[in-house]
This record gives C-alpha cells, sequence and structure tokens, in this order.
C-alpha cells in the first residue's frame, strides 16, 4: 500500500513537471519521446525518469536537460535536477526504508482539505496563520504548533492542508498526518518488547520529517504511549523536524499527560480556533455552496442568515444543514431556494439543536443543585428565599455564559419567568463576582463540574 502510494506521488509530480515541459517542447516530438515517461524513483536529489528508448534518453540528455532541469527547479522550488535511462537500465534496487519494519501503512492526506478551501474569518485567522507560516518553513518557525479548539472547527482540516502545501512545495519531505489513536493502536499492536520499540523510535528518525499528529487528547491517561510518545516527538524537535499537533483542549487542560509533554507543547505556539462568529458562518455557507457548483444568486440571503445563525455549533453542523437542503432541494426540484424551502429542510436537525440545548440547560441545573444541595425542583421553582434566591441566579447565570441562550428562554425553563427577572438576576451575579472571591471560586468549580 505504501509503495503503492509513493508512486501516485511521484507520478503527480512528474505530471506537473511534464506539463511545464510541454509549453515549450515541439507536440510531436514530445509525443514521441516524453509521452509515455515516468518519474521511476528519487535518488537524493537526481528524479530517476523511464523513458521508451536509449535515443530518446539520449536527445533529452545532450538537447534539453537544461531546459527541463529549469522546469523542475520552477515547479519544485528544490535543486532537483533528471536522470533519464531506458527501461532495461532500471535496476530494481529496493529502496532502504522497506528493509525496515514500517508503521502506520494506512496513513492518508486528503488533498481535497486544503488552504484554498479553508474559509479565513475572525475565529479561525490566527490558527490558519501560523498553520501556513509552518507549512512554508517547515521545522523553521514555531516548533512546535499547537492547534486547540472544540470539535468540528477546523483542525483536521488546516492539519491536512500542511500536509498537503508541504508534499507540493518540499516533495522530497515525508509528510505523516497521524491521528493519536493510530500511534496508540500500533504501539500496542506491533510493539512486543525493546526491539520492535526501539523500531518504532527509529521509523520516525528515518522516515518521517513532518510530523503532524491529531486530537493528542487521546494520549491523556495512556502512561506508556505518553512516554514512548514523548521519545518521538523530543528526536524531531530536535532535529529540526516540523511538529504540529491539534487537540480538543490546551495543554493546561490536558490535565492527565505528563508535566514533561505538556510543558513541550506550550514550548512553541499555541493558537485557539474560536466558536464560529456570524460572518465567517456566512462565508464558509457561501464557499461551500459554489463549491458545490450551486448558483448562490438562486438561494435568499435570509437562508445563509439563517443557517448561519442556527448551525453555527460547529463548521460540521453547517455543512450537515447545507448537505440537507441540497438533498431536499433537488429531490423536490424547488428551482429558487426561499427561506421557507431552507426551514422545511432542517426541520429534524432544528428539533435536535433544540433538544441538545435543552439537555445542556438541564445539566446545568442539575450541577447547580447538586452543588448547593438543593432539589432541582426548588432551583426552578418559585421560592424566593436567600437560600434558593442566589443558586438560581447562578443557574441562569451559567447557562447565559456557557451556552449562550436568550433571556427568555432561560425564563421558560424556569417555571416562566420573564425576560427582565432573568436579566437582573444574571447581572447580579455578574456584578458580585466582580468583587466576592468565594463566589468567584464557587463558578470555578462549577464550570469544571460541567466539563
Ligand atoms: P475538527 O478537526 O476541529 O473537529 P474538521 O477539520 O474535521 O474539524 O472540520 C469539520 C468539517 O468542517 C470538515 O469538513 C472541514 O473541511 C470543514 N471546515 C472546518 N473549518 C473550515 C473552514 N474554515 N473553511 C472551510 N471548511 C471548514
Ligand atoms: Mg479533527
Amino acid at each position: 500500500m505504501e509503495k503503492q502510494y509513493r508512486t501516485i506521488e511521484l507520478g503527480q509530480l512528474w505530471d506537473r513537471i511534464l506539463e511545464g515541459i510541454k509549453v515549450d517542447f515541439d507536440p510531436k516530438l514530445f509525443d514521441s519521446i516524453l509521452n509515455d515517461s515516468y518519474l521511476d524513483k528519487i535518488n537524493g536529489t537526481k528524479l530517476i525518469v523511464v523513458v521508451n528508448s536509449s535515443v530518446a534518453a539520449r536527445v533529452l540528455k545532450e538537447k534539453y536537460l537544461d531546459f527541463i532541469n529549469s522546469v523542475v527547479r520552477s515547479k519544485t522550488q528544490s535543486d532537483y535536477s533528471v536522470e533519464f535511462v531506458e527501461k532495461s537500465e532500471v535496476t530494481e534496487t529496493p529502496v532502504v526504508e522497506e528493509k525496515q519494519q514500517t508503521f502506520f501503512k494506512n496513513s492518508y492526506i486528503n488533498p481535497q482539505l486544503n488552504f484554498d478551501n479553508f474559509v479565513v474569518g475572525v475565529c479561525n485567522r490566527e490558527a490558519s496563520q501560523a498553520a501556513l507560516v509552518v507549512a512554508a518553513n517547515p521545522g523553521r518557525t514555531f516548533n512546535p504548533l499547537f492547534i486547540y479548539s472544540d470539535s468540528g472547527l477546523g483542525k483536521t482540516h488546516l492539519l491536512q492542508a500542511i500536509g498537503n502545501y508541504i508534499k507540493e512545495n518540499n516533495p522530497n519531505r515525508r509528510v505523516l498526518y497521524l491521528p493519536a489513536e493510530d500511534f496508540f493502536d500500533e504501539y500496542v499492536r506491533f510493539v512486543k518488547g525493546d526491539k520492535e520499540s526501539e523500531d518504532l523510535v527509529q521509523y520516525f528518525k528515518t522516515s518521517v520529517d513532518v510530523l503532524l499528529i491529531d486530537d493528542i487528547q487521546f494520549f491523556e491517561k495512556r502512561t506508556k504511549t505518553n512516554e514512548k510518545f514523548f521519545t518521538v516527538f523530543s528526536n524531531m524537535i530536535q532535529s529540526g523536524k516540523q511538529v504540529v499537533i491539534a487537540s480538543d483542549k490546551s495543554p493546561n487542560e490536558l490535565r492527565d499527560m505528563e508535566q514533561r509533554l505538556i510543558t513541550r507543547f506550550s514550548a512553541g505556539l499555541t493558537v485557539n480556533i474560536k466558536s464560529l462568529d456570524f460572518e465567517t458562518s456566512k462565508q464558509i455557507l457561501r464557499t461551500k455552496i459554489t463549491m458545490l457548483g450551486l448558483d448562490i444568486n438562486n438561494i435568499d440571503n435570509e437562508v445563509i442568515d439563517f443557517y448561519a445563525s442556527k448551525f453555527s455549533r460547529s463548521v460540521r453542523n453547517l455543512e450537515g444543514a447545507l448537505n440537507r437542503l441540497i438533498f431536499i432541494s433537488t429531490m423536490n426540484n424547488a428551482g429558487r431556494i426561499t427561506l421557507d424551502v431552507a426551514m422545511e429542510a432542517v426541520k429534524d436537525e432544528l428539533d435536535i439543536e433544540t433538544e441538545k440545548q435543552t439537555l445542556s440547560e438541564q445539566k446545568i441545573i442539575n450541577v447547580v443543585a447538586d452543588y448547593y444541595s438543593l432539589p432541582v425542583h426548588q432551583l426552578t421553582g418559585k421560592q424566593r428565599t436567600n437560600q434558593v434566591a442566589m443558586p438560581r441566579h447562578i443557574a441562569m447565570y451559567l447557562i447565559r455564559d456557557l451556552l449562550d441562550v436568550s433571556y427568555t428562554k432561560i425564563g421558560q425553563t424556569f417555571g416562566g419567568k420573564d425576560h427582565s427577572t432573568v436579566m437582573s438576576g444574571v447581572e447580579k451575579v455578574e456584578k458580585q463576582l466582580k468583587t466576592d472571591s468565594s463566589l468567584q471560586k464557587a463558578i470555578e468549580e462549577l464550570k469544571d463540574r460541567l466539563k
């Protein structure tokens, strides 16, 4: 599988070079001597290219080598030169790599996830800039780069975009995209003793130049894997090889991870992708609509606004809603997509969103009730004693702060209180928080329990 994959990459590289050559080459001669050529392997800085006859090899070498090498340099931005050989001259020397144990055979970078189709807005600008800098200068700027965010906000996309960028511009760097879980699986499956464990460490030394490791939070609590990864990670950083880490928690929140790893993770640059803002959500929708080949003018602006506000929990949600819309409108031959069509298309999903919100409101209420040893019905009830009022306000405050639910909606949850009652409760907590350190502690503890 790996061999095959590498062959595909060589093929893509050579195709790009051939396109460049073709522009300035006699078309008939090109067909005759270059059309079925292929890139067999890369030896150091030499591209070994197989052509269909020894005459073709000679002509290319004697008449066109400088021209072709200049095309190669401009396409790869590297100092490669070409050596043309006829098929029978190719010696089947196995590549060194293949003698060793190879790990992570299923690792794959999806060419569709690149910087061109990553929409940049307020919430992800820093992360995307840091990713670009690292992709353009692997190992030479922020090392490691640590990207964290809630799920569905673009971490994996950025990791893969870095991989694609490096593969395209520095084809000689070997990039490994690796979900942390795969590292763990491989470690458990293959590493039966010290020797295999050393092989795994060695594999990273000899076969990986850029490591993109995803969902690192998976390593929490897995002490042995932690230790092994620490060695691999330190080796890479020490030899100036780029490491990019994605996580759903910041380094400091990775509690069940070895402290020395956390310290090292923070030693480069840490960036956060924040929750989606309205403008970015709309831009993502517009971009995806165009990418799907649809005419944006055929969709009412209100539709975009509506989806951007209802499905902004993650980009994955936005995509899901959009797919529903497209499915329904093609099925029904809807023609112009109006707000009515759009709302109908996501009816069920909207219910689920509302349900999720209700569930998490309920969770906050339960946790607060438990913290103050009150029965839930008292917390949401009408009783106004001090003992109940403050915890009630705190619960409202947390729902507002963590879920961004409207005052009206919160009022409904708390037995039909009106908008202004809820608002003044929340404000009371906000005001007291500024000076009251025991309240600060309580809120911190509650937020912790809610994680
Ligand atoms: P995460 O790894 O943070 O959970 P992903 O990278 O898997 O999130 O993103 C989820 C989906 O949203 C993917 O299909 C991804 O391509 C898309 N996506 C995320 N952010 C953006 C963005 N800024 N522009 C375009 N597509 C995005
Ligand atoms: Mg991901």
